[in-house]
């Protein structure tokens, strides 16, 4: 994917345009010049003229929660294949896990991932590692890493279980005021599990992760978080009793914010019956009950995030038995279709509160400013079509991976790239 330069003046026409910040919700037009919005709902006069057919725009979508692979896993996805995916996928933003080799650790590599982003119009924004070489052993330069460009810190993929090391990276979290993302996972109790423990696993025959596994892991950092005040982001929640333990804390005001993903809405242990390794990934698809619990969740405000979890994967990892398949599902291209699909085309959310999920909602955790439908604002928005009908298939993707357990899925709402600044990026090309 190669991004286009707009013209001077250009105007998008019959669009549905939402802004959930402004409290905008209309249909109507919207005028970009040199990178900035000029006019909202004023006519097209003097510009060149993009007929959207309804399409909505709104700023654009940030995922905080990515995989992309580069430095040291480049045959699984690149951080330019990762931001393709992303543009493609409606994302103006991601944030990226520190799982890298070498990882996320040190000042040096922060700012040469935020370099080679810099070529591609889709703004990455790296997640440090908390402790070096996501060791477990001793914290990184959280301060350094800060000034370096890093908006959060996790071990993500692991779980720091010195419980010592976790209060004090919560402690430097008031200095740097960045969150500490956990992945919470007792990994004793996850032993040798491969998906949900229960009635599946067991007829399946596979060893099961069971709930207390979170559960456990995620009360822990919860009382970490209230007791030293420190700044907590829980990564891809997915039992209800991680969701409750999530409610009581900020009840009592903890500072701790919390993501879910699309396949922990929509997915449930039942998807692995088939031993398809895509639908093998950490934490694991959990049952009906905690779905419902999730969507609750999501409805009554409890998330402030829809995150991917985005995680690509080479097919020598995935195309092997199911317990020898790596952990992990590719999603920036998938997400936002589904979520429209199952779930704004049913009514259980409204339009304007998926795009809170995805744009306001995950900035704010890492303090990154919302763009926004205004005049004189610098261009950031995703494109969709709410009304267009389409089948997934993992070829289209631009990601190099096609580790996704939706190919074949048929989906009504589609995005159709980005603008940022005055550059478009996306699966169609300008003009349409
Ligand atoms: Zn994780």
């Amino acid at each position: 994917m190669e991004s286009v330069k707009l013209p001077d003046k250009l105007c998008l026409k019959n669009t549905r345009l939402i802004d959930p910040v402004q409290n905008l919700d209309q249909t109507g037009d919207l005028v970009i010049e040199n990178g900035k919005i000029s006019a909202v709902n004023a006519g097209c006069s003097g510009a060149r003229v993009w007929d959207m057919n309804g399409a909505i725009v709104c700023p654009g979508f940030f995922d905080i929660h990515v995989h992309l692979r580069e430095p040291g896993f480049e045959d699984a996805e690149t951080i330019r294949s990762g931001q393709e995916a992303a543009g493609g996928g409606g994302f103006t933003a991601v944030a990226c896990m520190p799982n890298t080799m070498p990882a996320l650790d040190h000042a040096g590599v922060v700012r040469w991932v935020s370099e080679e982003a810099a070529k591609f119009p889709v703004a990455v924004h790296p997640i440090a590692a908390i402790t070096k070489q996501r060791a477990g052993e001793e914290l990184t330069e959280m301060v350094e890493l800060h000034k370096a460009g890093a908006v959060a810190f996790s071990d993500d993929g692991g779980y720091v279980e010195n419980s010592d090391l976790m209060r004090r990276a919560l402690e430097y979290s008031l200095l740097t005021n960045a969150p500490i993302i956990t992945h919470a996972e007792d990994f004793k109790l996850t032993g040798s599990g491969v998906m949900h423990e229960g009635a599946v696993s067991t007829r399946l025959g596979l060893a099961g992760i069971p709930r207390l596994s979170e559960d456990i892991a995620t009360v822990r950092d919860l009382m970490l978080a209230e007791y030293t005040g420190g700044r907590l982001h829980l990564a891809h929640v997915s039992t209800e009793g991680a969701l409750r333990a999530l409610e009581d804390a900020v009840k009592r005001g903890a500072k701790v914010t919390a993501e879910v993903t699309p396949h922990h809405l929509l997915l449930t242990d039942k998807a692995v019956q088939g031993y398809s390794t895509y639908t093998k990934m950490k934490p694991p698809l959990r049952e009906e009950s905690d779905t419902k619990a999730l969507i609750a969740g999501l409805k009554n405000r409890s998330f402030a995030a829809i995150a991917t979890d985005h995680a690509p994967h080479t097919s020598d990892l995935k195309e092997v038995p199911f317990d020898e398949a790596a952990f992990g599902i590719i999603g920036l291209e998938t997400a936002v279709g589904l979520i429209w699909d199952k779930l704004v085309m049913t009514e259980q959310i409204t339009a304007s509160y998926m795009v809170n999920l995805f744009c306001a909602g995950p900035r704010e955790i890492v303090n990154l400013p919302v763009p926004a439908i205004k005049v004189g604002e610098a261009v950031e928005l995703t494109v969709f079509h709410p009304d267009e009908k389409w089948t997934v298939d993992t070829a289209e993707f631009y990601s190099k991976s096609n580790n996704s357990p939706y190919a074949g899925w048929e989906l009504t709402g589609r995005p159709w790239g980005i603008l940022k600044g005055s550059l478009w990026a996306g699966r169609i090309q300008p003009g349409f």
